[in-house]
């Protein structure tokens, strides 16, 4: 190799900058409201942060163990038996992670084999396409379009993807950045291919509290599914600490020694002060919970309500904090150009779906909005917004 070639490994190549990390620098830049990467801009739970501060001060701060605090696992496993009823020993079946990124690419790396499938649905949330281009595995994207103003997927292209190659199933639901809910049918199919071909499934569940309309349905509930189900998730959205960086994955025994075998190689372990902070979280009464949906499920109506009048047409979301929109009724073409040039016609920032596609072209008028934020500050962005239509900026 000489010193003018990349050194950066092939596989790695076509990854640039990650499209949050560009629009969170270009709203710094313009001093345009960041509508783009999601992240609250209000603390979690106060009860929390002074957990964190005591452990902070109370001498909490070395190397927590390998798979996590022991209050942190029993406090997880509590949690997926109170809410979802699935039961987890926390020795051996709850790892704690850097965020739920780790726990998804410390999955897929210690599953797949060089030249193995993952078949996952696009738009796909970035971590993904870069940790399967890690392993040196192969992406199988599934199209979600519109429809009906949502999002659905074509079950023969489903099945489609699945082959003797197929090594993982990665689903995200409540779904990033479409906020698709997937329901117990589409999830019976899903569970019923992965039975079929022997695959694994991956579960990103990060926005599990968040969801609207209809209901989330972990996968690893499902008949037959626990036994292949890692399911991941994150205090990072149900606490609004996405700085903390604290996720963790639960699934069988054998799964789980897998992950952790390369996990510790990985990051070892992390945020030790924190994971005690998250432990008490996690056992807050339903009244925490209930107010979050419900604080983010007004939020969406009013950036939805804003959207529309902005002359876009977004496509409500069932959950998360995300809404997608169309931009063609507002004239535009493709969404990266007019992302790129939003923050400078009325000082706000989204991202541009169609980098999470494989086919740019299913996404390429799409663009997604956070809704996360105060009030004001949405009423503003929605105001800024408004001159789009009025102006023809
Ligand atoms: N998965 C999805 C779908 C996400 O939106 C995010 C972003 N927060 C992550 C994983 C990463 O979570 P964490 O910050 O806990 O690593
Ligand atoms: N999950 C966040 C989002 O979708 C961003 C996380 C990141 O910046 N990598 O906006």
């Amino acid at each position: 190799m000489s010193l003018d070639d990349d050194p950066l490994v092939r596989r790695m190549r076509p990854f640039g900058t990650t499209v949050f990390a560009e629009m969170s620098a270009l709203a710094v830049r313009t001093g345009a409201i960041n509508l783009g990467q999601g992240f609250p801009d209000t603390d979690g739970p106060v009860e929390m942060l002074d957990a964190a501060v005591d452990a902070l001060r109370g001498g909490r701060n070395q190397y927590p163990p390998g798979p996590g605090i022991p209050e942190l696992r029993a406090a997880i496993a509590g949690h997926q038996r109170r809410f979802w009823r699935l039961a987890y020993d926390p020795d051996g079946e709850v790892l704690v992670t850097a965020g739920a990124t780790e726990a998804i690419t410390a999955s897929i790396l210690a599953l797949c084999e060089a030249g193995d499938e993952v078949v996952c649905f696009e738009p796909y949330y970035d971590s993904y396409a870069a940790s399967i281009a890690l392993a040196g595995a192969v992406r199988r994207p599934v199209t979600l379009r519109p429809h009906r103003g949502g999002y659905g997927f074509d079950p023969d292209e489903l099945r489609l993807a699945f082959g003797p190659r197929t090594r993982l199933l990665l689903l995200n639901s409540p779904h990033n950045p479409t906020g698709k809910v997937f329901d117990r049918d589409e999830l019976g199919l899903v569970a019923s291919l992965c039975a079929e071909h022997n695959v694994v499934a991956v579960c990103d569940e990060v926005y599990e509290h968040l969801v609207f309309d209809g209901e989330h349905i972990p996968l690893a509930g499902l008949p037959g599914m626990r036994e292949r189900t890692l399911q991941i998730s994150s205090a990072g959205k149900t606490f609004s600490c996405t700085g903390w960086k604290v996720g963790w994955v639960c699934g069988p025994v054998p799964l789980i020694s897998a992950v952790l075998r390369v996990k510790q190689f990985l990051t070892f372990v992390n945020a030790g002060p924190f994971q005690p902070a998250v432990a008490l979280a996690l056992g807050l009464p339903d009244a925490y919970y209930d107010g979050l949906r419900g604080q983010l499920g007004g939020k969406r109506d009013r950036l939805c309500a804003g959207l529309a009048q902005a002359g876009f047409d977004p496509l409500r979301p069932w959950g998360t904090y995300f809404v997608t929109a169309d931009i063609r009724p507002l004239g535009g073409v493709d969404g990266m150009e007019f992302c790129q040039s939003l923050p400078f016609r009325c000082g706000v920032v989204a991202v541009p779906t169609q980098v999470f596609y494989d086919d740019v072209d299913a996404g390429r008028h799409l663009i997604r909005f956070a809704f996360c934020k105060r009030d004001g500050v949405l009423d503003e962005a929605i105001a800024r917004l408004a001159t789009l239509a009025v102006t023809g900026n």
